[in-house]
């Protein structure tokens, strides 16, 4: 880097043409150290960028209060910056959309586990922040002040989540979707795929959710056709997934799946004596469900059988409790053992797990790594931990609800704990695309920490807790087969 010691802020400003001619003559890694932020930085920053070269500002030393705004202007100013926060990383900070996200979401994380009230006040005062670097009124309809942000672009696969029914036969153990009788409105879910192909990116994704998806079955093939269709017709690529707990399966559904090239992720979470415990059938179904008996395990291994059958792409998910952490990797090798060559281990998310019951999981995962490592290092096992993107409770997907509005997917993860509907970003209806409809983790975090963390400290601990288990696998395995895979695949979207 060419980095400029001996030009400050004034100076910039004090002979802009002179600063500019000089700029003109440096080579593209110039760099001018502008010293700490003072009343000047910001119109020198601009003058340093107009010159081609990175204003480098200090905000070192800055009080919470006074930080958190100066990160915005100098975002404003394409800055880079240095920090001396805790939570800041060490080396200087090239500020965009993205990497102010991150360090929102750090200086989140940290106010939430310490309890530092002044970062927490300054980091609800810039929730909305890409309304506010706009210079947007807030929208007083909008309690969290977040909706306006999520009408900018993210650089990921724009993914909406359908979630076509609130129904399930089962209520497992540990799953924090609220159940009920309602099924989505088919006009909604249909302009859904209509909404996600209408946007410039040329991947997107379709995830089925519920309840249970299979309930739906024929709005899921309508939905499909639709989306393959539009694949088709605008030449994008279109990705879909489908979770299920495989009692509807058919060898007609997993025909449709295979035909659809729809990746079927098929809960299953061990032994039978694992699965049965914590998946259990709904005593009390609505008369047009039928009721399912309590071998789960059961139906989900034929469900399996079937898949395999009709040769379609299955990817059987785990979901793991601190109480049956120790079980994770006989549970794993199970499932392995009856064919599945892809598997994904998840973690059961809003409840607490604790420093021990997190050891003891990623000591399952390097018992996992010793029996299966060959495999998977082989590509013959295709373990899908590896592409996870953790910590998954702040994964940014969207969901379109079974009443049409679309909301903050990892919102699912605690939704138990709440009365009423998940917070809405906006109507299907009132939007034309997604194309700008997407989500940081920095915004998914504060949602949770306003709508939750604030309501019950118990809450903000599970939070934190949750974010420290996704951190503690991910670090675990990149520690443990980094090295035999080449590093870990880029964590994708999961
Ligand atoms: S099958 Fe899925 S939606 Fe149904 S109760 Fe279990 S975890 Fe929840």
């Amino acid at each position: 880097m060419d980095l400029r010691r001996d030009i400050t802020a004034q100076a910039v400003l004090a002979d802009r043409r002179r600063f500019l001619k000089a700029a003109a003559t440096w080579g593209p890694d110039a760099t001018v150290d502008l010293g700490p932020l003072s009343a000047d930085t910001a119109a020198a920053a601009r003058v340093v960028r107009k010159g081609g070269a990175v204003p480098l500002v200090e905000l070192s030393g800055l009080a919470d209060r006074a930080l958190v705004p100066a990160l915005l202007h100098m975002t404003k100013a394409q800055a880079s910056v240095t920090l001396d926060a805790p939570w800041a990383p060490p080396q200087p900070v090239a500020l965009t959309d993205a990497s102010l996200s991150d360090l929102l979401y750090r200086a989140l994380r940290h106010a939430e586990s310490t309890g530092a009230a002044d970062l927490r006040a300054a980091l609800d005062a810039c929730r909305g922040y890409r309304r506010i670097l706009a210079g947007a009124p807030r929208d007083p309809d909008d309690p969290l002040d977040l909706r306006y942000d999520l009408t900018h672009a993210p650089a990921e696969t724009p993914r909406l989540t359908f979630l076509v029914t609130r129904n399930c036969q089962l209520r497992c153990r540990y799953c924090m979707v609220k159940l009920w009788d309602e099924d989505a409105v088919d006009a909604d879910h249909l302009r859904g795929v209509d909404v996600l192909f209408a946007g410039e990116a040329d991947t997107v994704r379709m995830q089925f959710y519920g309840g249970e998806p299979l309930l739906r079955f024929p709005l899921i093939q309508q939905l499909v056709r639709r989306g393959r269709q539009l694949e088709g017709e605008t030449g994008k690529r279109l990705a879909i997934i489908l979770i299920t707990n495989g009692i509807l399966m058919t060898p007609e559904v997993a025909t449709f799946c295979r035909d659809h090239d729809v990746e079927v992720l098929l809960s299953l979470d061990g032994g039978p004596e694992v699965t049965n415990q914590g998946r259990l059938p709904h005593t009390r179904p609505p008369a047009h469900i039928e009721r399912a008996d309590g071998d789960t395990h059961g139906a989900a291994r034929r469900a399996l059988g079937v898949l395999k059958a009709a040769g379609a792409r299955t990817h059987v998910i785990l979901t793991i409790t601190p109480d049956q952490a120790h079980t994770a990797a006989h549970g794993f090798a199970h499932v392995a053992s009856l064919g599945a060559d892809m598997l994904q281990i998840c973690y059961a998310m809003g409840v607490g797990w604790g420093a021990q019951a997190t050891e003891t999981l990623c000591e399952q995962f390097g018992q996992i790594i010793d029996r299966h490592g060959d495999d998977i290092a082989a590509g013959r096992l295709m373990w899908v931990n590896l592409w996870r993107n953790e910590p998954v409770l702040i994964d940014t997907a969207l969901q379109l609800e079974t009443d049409g509005r679309v909301c903050f997917m990892n919102e699912c993860m605690f939704e138990k704990y709440k009365q009423g509907r998940n917070y809405g970003v906006t109507h299907i209806d009132a939007i034309d695309d997604l194309r700008h409809v997407g989500s940081t983790r920095f915004h998914n975090y504060a949602m949770l920490t306003a709508i939750y963390g604030d309501r019950r400290p118990k809450y903000r601990d599970i939070m934190l807790d949750n974010l420290a288990v996704g951190e503690a696998v991910r670090g675990y395995l990149a520690e443990h087969l980094g090295d035999r895979l080449g590093g870990l695949p880029h964590a994708g979207e999961t």
